[in-house]
């Protein structure tokens, strides 16, 4: 099994809950985002690119895979949506350009199952809530469509060649490793709950809240939050579900089903530390939906997905525990 960009914040938990299920995993990831000490050392680990075919061949010989056995589950990419909005050709090229080859190779060396990495950001700005697999995908941004475009190609490769496949729709991940192992690294965060737990850590002064008129309850945007925990085991089940079925490709929301708004997130941020994040009232950011909420009765019904951390405030202490961590692995990393 190879994860690319398992040196990420999603990919090193599908990394840890591989190893953890017992499962021989293998990393490449070109560490442009990602980090090393995000990687168990006894995982073997791939420094590079998953554009370099001949790089694939050699880890695809030396794990074992091909021929019609392994799988690969792919996070390798971008996933900033202001710099797809500046730099288009680079996320179509990074995200979905890569993404060709990467399956390309799959095809040519045999390897039969490739889960995706996907977004809700393929439905846009639905006017749906809760948002199902059939809500119409109209992406507003070259992310979501970089994201959109891949699932077209897996599809298309499915019905032509002996392979299968599982996008995973991502709702709003957060937190991170319950064991504290690996969380979300990356510098200049954008993502609520991580900007709120730095604010509370003193990290950041204040939080600014980007809209307080939407049709919502409190005004503010909900979001359906999970832990990234939880999303990891979905991925552990739906390849097991892929492996199962072979002549099933399935596209699946990952959420919970029920969202929190922002003055709700930042309440139980403060709840939870006892302390008072400032909050600063801002404008709306372009782009954003009012509300984003998973309907995920299909991941549910199709692998017996058992969420264990389906609680705002384990999310946010688990973000927490990271976040205080944080420090001493980038030290020693430098
Ligand atoms: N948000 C906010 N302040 C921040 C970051 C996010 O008010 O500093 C809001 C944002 O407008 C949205 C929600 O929090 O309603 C979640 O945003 P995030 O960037 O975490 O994820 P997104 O839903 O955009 O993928």
């Amino acid at each position: 099994m190879l994860v690319t960009g398992g040196a990420g914040y999603i990919g090193s938990h599908a990394v840890h809950a591989l190893r953890d299920a017992g499962r021989n995993v293998a990393v490449i990831d070109n560490l442009s985002t990602g980090f090393r000490f995000a990687v168990p050392d006894d995982v073997p680990f791939y420094e590079g690119d998953i554009a370099d075919s001949a790089l694939l061949a050699r880890i695809f010989a030396e794990q074992g895979m091909g021929d019609g056995s392994g799988a690969i589950m792919h996070f390798a990419g971008s996933i900033i949506v202001p710099e797809s909005v500046a730099k288009p050709l680079y996320y179509y090229e990074n995200n979905t350009g890569k993404s060709r080859g990467l399956i390309e190779a799959a095809v040519a060396h045999g390897v039969p199952h490739i889960l995706f990495s996907s977004t809700a950001a393929t439905y846009g700005v639905p006017d749906v809530s809760p948002v199902t697999e059939q809500t119409p995908t109209q992406p507003i941004n070259p992310y979501g469509w970089s994201k959109l475009m891949t699932e077209q190609m897996l599809a298309d490769t499915a019905a032509a060649y002996p392979l299968n496949f599982c996008a995973l729709r991502y709702f709003n991940v957060a937190g991170a490793d319950p064991q504290v192992r690996t969380g979300q690294s990356t510098a200049g965060a954008t993502h609520l709950i991580k900007v709120a737990v730095e604010a509370a850590l003193g990290k950041r002064d204040a939080v600014s809240i980007f809209g307080t008129n939407y049709d919502t309850p409190d005004g503010t945007g909900v979001r359906d939050y999970i832990h990234v925990g939880d999303l990891a085991a979905a991925h552990v089940l739906a390849l097991d579900a892929l492996i199962a079925e072979p002549s099933r490709s399935l596209t699946m929301n990952c959420g919970y089903g029920r969202g929190f708004s922002v003055l709700e997130v930042l309440d139980a941020v403060d709840r939870v530390t006892g302390g008072r994040i400032k909050r600063v009232f801002a404008g709306r950011r372009a782009g954003d939906p009012a509300k984003l909420v998973a309907d995920s009765a299909l991941l549910r019904a199709t692998v017996p997905w058992t969420p264990r951390f389906d609680d705002l405030e384990t999310i946010i202490e688990h973000a927490l525990a990271w976040e205080e961590k944080l420090p001493t692995l980038r030290r020693s990393a430098a």
